[in-house]
């Protein structure tokens, strides 16, 4: 390779990378498997060792991937939170020892364990109360996620050892065993949402939300791997873990302290398949040097410790026959071929479909329909098929051929220069588009019209009452309660969710017009800048590429968007109805506060916020908070073991309590 196409290679890598350190960490929704990504971030290390001269201290090779979003406070890490190297190689963990061996002279003690496959955290304990949890973010400063780590059962609030630290801090991998899961994931369908691809994405996405009770309901699990401090209890990372365990903090069981590498091989190869059985996932094995004073010998890089190392299990693989092929619409109108397969077992799953991207995937692996193909699954994302056997390739196979014409309408499919997908044109007209707009508008980050799935909105649509997101706020109780399994009930409930609807927060209502890449993040920059629908329409292509992240791909699709009369009326009509289309109403609205002109008395103890949280939550909304009962006070926020005078008091001036719970539903939390 001639110098300057290695450094196109090397700045397209880093933009790719980039890209999916986006995806992965901050949104939760990655676009390739984590093998995929090692594979690419592998390609880039090596690019820069081998040619120095285009070594750059931001690239992501060189940085702790960011989890860090606008929605937190950030605050500093007292010792700074390091990724991992990780291999794929045996052959690497060896040299691994070889090199720790040039630097540390005495005999080299290593403690294995199982890596969790979910998001890291630090908690700091304050003479034996937890007072801080922050998330890795980018190293140094992380998202502050105290109040919702304080829903996770498994995370001790207070510790009562003789010999513990004034301050120390400890961290851990946050996770959601299978089991919960996939009971998420159930519930989710028959709302209509989206499943979580794996469990990483979704404790992370849980550990993230801004509800503090639906994180708890969600029943996130945290193990923890090690503590960090200046002064710790014992002199190895296995005896700390078993001081932690004493403690009451979950270390799990698998550590194991070997005298040499050997022993380590042992140990990943032990694991290899029994860690399927286990009831969470796991990515591979973590290898660290167990003794702290050799551990500081070693020292760090910018990005990980040269003392630790992570082993990953390459993806499991199956092979299997193609039987067709199925072209689905999205609501964009983006084609998506997708391979019906003979099922088969891959990782404890029957897998029977596999994604095939687009065309340039199916022209890339030849595919014909019978081929036997290997199938992969990596980091648990939706298997793909990486190739083709084709020494059983049938001599009459037929080549998969990319559809000419929608499969749904029959519209002939456009694909722009530079897109990898095919679309539908016909946005207006192509049921799976308009029926997946819908779908899109009402679902839970949107609008949230939560009473309302993908059954009712096709049942609407056959019915002719539903063609675009306005109609839902022209329907009747008369024209619903005449449908099939409708009754009083489920009529109250849609409408009333409809109405509910009307409060939501312009923001979110730019996200559910579903216009092409506006997503939640992009939605909340620019409802945040440019304050309101005719703001947004009005600015130029400059105006909107000033606002942060906004990129001209983003832009040109909303001029485009806003060029088109239909979406004129469709914004008229909303806005007729009530819905939100600016960001100062809201603001207006906000100053209504539900707690103001009230006086509130806090007393006993609460399970999900502490009481300085609460009384916080009290002022925040408009209210004020006072230690005794009086004639004047509005109510009590009353947790267990409430003062009995203050009950008596309350109970003779007949003032209303009212427990945690009732609280946030007043606030709507
Ligand atoms: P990592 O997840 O590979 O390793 C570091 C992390 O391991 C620590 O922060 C900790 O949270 C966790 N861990 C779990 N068990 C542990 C234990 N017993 N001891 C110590 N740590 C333990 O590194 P990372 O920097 O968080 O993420 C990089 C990896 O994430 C990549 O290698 C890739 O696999 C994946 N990734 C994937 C994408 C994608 O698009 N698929 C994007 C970015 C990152």
């Amino acid at each position: 390779m001639d110098l300057s196409t290695v450094n196109q290679r090397i700045e397209n890598l880093k933009k790719e990378l980039n890209g999916h350190n986006y995806r992965y960490y901050v949104l939760n929704e990655p676009v390739i498997s984590d093998f995929d990504y090692d594979q690419l971030m592998q390609e880039l290390i090596n690019l820069e060792r081998d040619y120095p001269q285009f070594a750059d201290p931001l690239s992501p090779s060189q940085r702790i991937g960011d989890d860090r979003n606008l929605e937190f406070i950030q605050r500093e890490h007292t010792m700074v939170m390091y990724s991992l190297g990780n291999t794929y190689n045996r052959e690497e963990v060896i040299e691994f020892d070889s090199r720790l061996r040039k630097i540390i002279e005495e005999p080299i003690e290593y403690a294995c364990e199982l890596k969790y496959d979910g998001a890291a955290i630090s908690l700091t304990y304050e003479h034996g109360r937890l007072v801080r949890g922050l998330t890795r973010g980018d190293g140094t400063r992380g998202d502050d996620v105290t109040a919702n780590l304080k829903t996770i059962r498994s995370i001790p609030l207070t510790i009562s050892a003789d010999d513990c630290p004034a301050i120390f801090e400890i961290r851990g991998e946050i996770i959601l065993q299978r089991d919960t899961f996939n009971s998420l994931n159930e519930e989710r369908l028959l709302e209509g949402d989206a499943p979580f691809a794996n469990p990483r994405n979704a404790a992370s996405g849980t550990l993230k939300m801004q509800n503090s009770s639906l994180v708890a309901k969600r029943k996130l699990d945290c193990f923890f791997y090690s503590l960090a401090g200046e002064e710790l209890p014992c002199s190895t990372h296995s005896e700390n873990l078993s001081w932690a365990r004493k403690c009451g903090f979950k270390v799990p069981p698998y550590l194991e302290v070997f005298k040499d590498i050997n022993g380590v091989l042992t140990f990943i190869d032990k694991w290899k398949d029994a860690r399927k059985k286990l009831p969470f996932d796991t990515d591979g094995a973590v290898i660290k040097v167990n003794s702290t004073l050799q551990q500081n010998l070693a020292g760090f890089t910018a990005k990980s410790p040269r003392w630790a190392m992570a082993y990953k299990y390459p993806p499991d693989q199956a092979e299997t026959r193609l039987i067709s092929v199925d072209f689905q619409v999205g609501r964009t109108g983006a084609i998506t071929p997708v391979a019906n397969l003979d099922p088969v077992l891959l990782a404890g799953t029957t897998v029977k479909r596999a994604s095939l991207h687009n065309a340039d995937q199916i022209r890339l692996l030849n595919l014909h329909i019978g081929d036997y193909v290997i199938i992969e699954k990596g980091g648990e994302i939706i298997p793909k098929i990486i190739s083709v056997n084709l020494s059983k390739r049938d001599l009459f196979a037929t080549e998969v051929d990319f559809i000419t014409n929608c499969p749904e309408c029959g519209t002939e499919l456009t694909r722009d220069p530079g897109e990898a997908k095919h679309f539908c044109p016909n946005e207006d007209l192509c049921p799976p588009q308009i029926k997946g707009k819908i779908e899109h508008f009402i679902s839970r980050k949107a609008m949230n019209i939560d009473s309302a799935g993908s059954e009712t909105v096709g049942q609407l649509y056959e019915a002719d009452l539903l063609h675009s997101v306005a109609d839902l706020y022209d329907l009747s109780y008369d024209q619903l309660i005449k449908l099939d399994r409708f009754a009083d009930k489920s009529v109250s409930n849609l409408t009333a969710a409809i109405e509910d609807s009307k409060k939501i927060q312009f923001e979110r209502v730019l996200f559910a017009l579903g216009i092409r890449y506006v997503g939640e993040t992009v939605a909340k920059k620019l409802a945040r800048t440019l304050g309101s629908i005719e703001a947004i329409r009005q600015a130029s292509k400059d105006q909107l590429t000033s606002v942060d992240e906004i990129g001209e791909r983003i832009a040109e699709s909303l001029i485009a968007w806003f060029s088109r009369d239909k979406n004129l009326i469709l914004i008229q009509r909303l806005q007729d109805h009530g819905v939100r289309m600016s960001q100062e109403i809201e603001e207006n609205i906000r100053q209504i506060q539900p707690l103001s002109g009230k006086s509130v008395v806090i007393s006993g103890t609460f399970s999900r916020f502490s009481r300085d949280e609460l009384k916080d939550l009290v002022e925040k909304f408009g209210g004020k908070n006072t230690s005794s009962v009086s004639s004047k006070t509005s109510f009590i926020l009353a947790g267990e073991n409430m003062g009995p005078e203050k009950l008596k008091k309350a109970n003779d001036l007949s003032i209303p309590i009212i427990g945690e719970d009732e609280f946030i539903n007043l606030l709507s939390l």
